[in-house]
This record gives structure tokens, C-alpha cells and sequence, in this order.
């Protein structure tokens, strides 16, 4: 099988995980003075997150909504602090295709929708030097 080609175009984001968007603003809004883009409830991921542009990327706050959750227990265990980065990918399938081809751990081995109604997928942490990474196609909008 001939392995389509993929591409890397930039980190789309930086995700946060914090108990509270509302207090954290306090120090991502007020202190550092980046603007808050918007805050969207994204309810199959359990999370409400809010958007920070910053240059060419952006900050992502992510609040759990229920405490159940992966990113909930995560935070249970380790805290709050940096939870994931984010690629924006120009084809998730072909990138998804090639990642499987080299054997990597995926936790999604098909793309689901993010954040702005973008499809998503994520690499796990073991095979990716113990960053969660997110994979986000530029393209598509649902
Ligand atoms: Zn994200």
C-alpha cells in the first residue's frame, strides 16, 4: 500500500488544563494580556475550553466538565498544568496512515471533532516522548 504524504504546517495550539477557565484568566487574560478569542463547551470531550491567539498558535484553556472524564482524572492525578500540543496537519487521514504505517500509539485511530468543529485525533503519550500530541486538520469544518 503506497502511503499518501503528510504534512506538519505549524502548532495550532498549546492546551492547559485548569479546574477553573474563570480563575485562570486572572494570569492567561489579565496578567499576560492575551485576548480571549471564544470559549466553547465541547461536550463529547466532557470540557469547556477557551481560546487565546497568540502570534501564529494559540492557548487553550480546557476545564473539565464532569469528573470522570480523561482529562478530568488526569488532573486529578497530576494537577493542573500543560496537558497537550497541537499540530495542525494538512490531511488527518494520510497523517493518521502514516503514523500506523511506523507503529505508532494512537488513542484515536480514527479522527473525531475538536474544538471549532475541526477533525481531530489524538498520538499517545508513549510513543511520542510523554507529550500528549493533538493532531488537527486545517481544512475541514464541520
Ligand atoms: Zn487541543
Amino acid at each position: 500500500m503506497e502511503i499518501p504524504s503528510m504534512a506538519i504546517l505549524r502548532v495550532d495550539h498549546i492546551a492547559v488544563v485548569v479546574p477553573e477557565i474563570d480563575t485562570a484568566l486572572a494570569f492567561w487574560q489579565k496578567a499576560l494580556g492575551l485576548p480571549l478569542e471564544h470559549v466553547e463547551e465541547i461536550a463529547v470531550q466532557e470540557t469547556v475550553v477557551a481560546m487565546m491567539p497568540v502570534g501564529e498558535t494559540e492557548v487553550e484553556l480546557v476545564q473539565p466538565t464532569t469528573e470522570t472524564s480523561g482529562i478530568a482524572k488526569y488532573m486529578a492525578k497530576r494537577g493542573p498544568g500543560l496537558h497537550h500540543i497541537c499540530f495542525e496537519v494538512d490531511d488527518i487521514e494520510a497523517t493518521l496512515a502514516q503514523l500506523k504505517e511506523q507503529n505508532i500509539q494512537l488513542i484515536n485511530e480514527e479522527p473525531v471533532v475538536g474544538a471549532g468543529g475541526k477533525r481531530v485525533a489524538f498520538v499517545h503519550p508513549k510513543s511520542s516522548s510523554g507529550v500528549l500530541i493533538e493532531l488537527s486538520e486545517s481544512q475541514t469544518v464541520l
